[in-house]
């Protein structure tokens, strides 16, 4: 492993770290955690992020994730494993077998079969329901409207929901669909609001997001 690298890793960590602490101090917030998202990166990229003390980490694919995890997370079992991908309901065995939270709930099928598969596996993990902000057509994610409706549809079926997760539109400043997450999240009473990515986690920290998922600030422009 490179020692420079190493030592970069770290510091950008500390960076991120110090500018979310700066920007959570200017609000009634908290300062959110940082999850890794390391979609495309090999395992020794994951090494250093461990390294640099990163113990959330977020996967898209439930075969990539399989694949470079279960070594992993044999290794340090300490690390939290969050699936930020959409969860197609052949893959929900695999994936429930595997990741701690499910951040991309979107849809009554999945909701029964994460259930019904929690049941028959014995492991409860929760899960965060994906907004669909921006109500962006070819975007995944529960329309607003009818947030309150499936939280309790998924409730009946016994899964623990945790909080809130968004994608927001690409084109468009994010601050308005930060603020409206938040919204949704008081008046659902929900603990947790994963949003924020590279290009937007200091405003997402603004608007009390308690999870950002970081990328390309981590570990450079992907291929
Ligand atoms: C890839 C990805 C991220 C990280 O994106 P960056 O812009 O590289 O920080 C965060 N969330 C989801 C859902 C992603 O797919």
């Amino acid at each position: 492993m490179n020692h420079e690298f190493d030592q970069d890793f770290e510091r950008r960590v500390k960076t991120i770290r110090d500018e979310l602490t700066n920007v959570a101090n200017t609000t009634d917030f908290a300062s959110p955690c940082v999850l890794a998202a390391t979609k495309q990166q090999a395992v020794g990229a994951i090494r250093q992020a461990v390294a640099a003390g990163i113990t959330r980490f977020g996967e898209n694919r439930v075969q990539e994730a399989e694949e470079k995890w279960n070594e992993l997370k044999q290794e340090f079992p300490h690390l939290q494993l969050h699936l930020i991908g959409p969860l197609q309901t052949n893959k929900v065995k695999e994936a429930v077998a595997l990741f701690d939270c499910i951040e991309t709930l979107d849809r009554e099928k999945l909701a029964d079969k994460l259930a019904e598969e929690m049941s028959r596996q014995g492991r409860k993990i929760p899960c965060l329901i994906q907004v669909n902000i921006g109500r962006e057509p070819q975007k995944a994610g529960v329309e607003p409207d009818d947030l309150p409706a499936f939280l309790s549809y998924c409730r009946d079926k016994g899964l623990e929901i945790a909080g809130l997760m968004c994608v927001p539109p690409v084109d468009r400043p994010p601050a308005p669909y930060f603020a409206l997450m938040q919204k949704y999240r008081q008046t659902l009473r929900l603990a947790e609001l994963s949003m924020g990515m590279s290009g937007d986690y200091k405003t997402a920290a603004k608007f009390g997001s308690t999870e950002v998922r970081l990328g390309t600030v981590l570990f450079g422009e992907r291929a």
